[in-house]
């Protein structure tokens, strides 16, 4: 399956990613964590990208193309993929068109108070990039990843001021992205929920093939 999670920051989007993998078999592809590991290992790219993606604005649409294209030609994409944070701009999504057939988009939508929530309480590890909770999903010892011993930490994006930038970024540059989708059938709406189940529930309902 070829599947784009599309949705607003907060929306759960690299969670009910990362619990898909093992059902769908595909690898699961989150811009936002390449981007963030680069900017960890001060390569290059982490050096170009930091202070764009720190301030919640978005990377440019050339470096996020070329980035997606190579990691998509790369063997265990040929099946299929779970794309998380990409495409976030028009340009992005006619890019895409042109070297990989999207089968599914599901669109998330979710409250947002729930967003503000959800991204207030978010910390993320470092190492894996899992994604935690302060309320609804702690780590088991605090501040240490339960899956790889790594730093559990806020990102910078996280914060209100980088927060209110990603939702102004989201109306603008990724919504016209459901509209896009819309016209070519290929789109299905679910709503989260702040309950994980709940949402994982939808999800699953979503992703039945009776859906499109
Ligand atoms: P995310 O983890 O998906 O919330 O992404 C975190 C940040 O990485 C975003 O706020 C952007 O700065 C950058 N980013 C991730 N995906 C993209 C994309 N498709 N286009 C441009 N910037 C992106």
């Amino acid at each position: 399956m070829k599947l784009i999670m599309l949705g607003p920051p907060g929306a759960g989007k690299g969670t009910l990613a990362a619990k898909s993998v093992n059902i769908l078999n595909v690898p699961h592809i989150s811009t936002g964590t390449i981007f963030r590991t680069a900017m960890s290992s001060n390569s290059p790219l982490g050096l170009k990208v930091k202070a764009i993606v720190e301030s919640g604005r978005l990377v440019d649409d050339q470096t996020t193309i070329e980035l997606v294209r190579e990691r998509l030609a790369q063997e265990d994409a040929q099946k299929g993929y779970i794309l998380d944070g990409f495409p976030r701009t028009i340009p992005q999504a006619e890019a895409l068109a042109g070297f990989s057939a999207v089968g599914k988009v599901v669109n998330i939508s979710i409250s947002d108070s729930d967003i503000l929530e959800r991204l207030g309480g978010r910390r993320v590890c470092r190492k894996c990039g899992h994604n935690f909770h302060v309320v609804y999903d702690k780590p088991a010892r605090e501040g240490i990843c339960d899956h790889c011993d790594g730093e559990v930490y806020t990102r910078d994006d996280d914060k209100d001021e980088a927060i209110q930038k990603r939702l102004e970024v989201y109306r603008a540059q990724t919504a016209p992205l459901i509209q896009f989708y819309r016209e070519k059938g290929i789109l299905v709406d679910m709503n989260a929920m702040i309950k994980f189940e709940d949402t994982m529930e939808n999800f699953k309902n979503a992703l039945a093939p009776r859906r499109v």
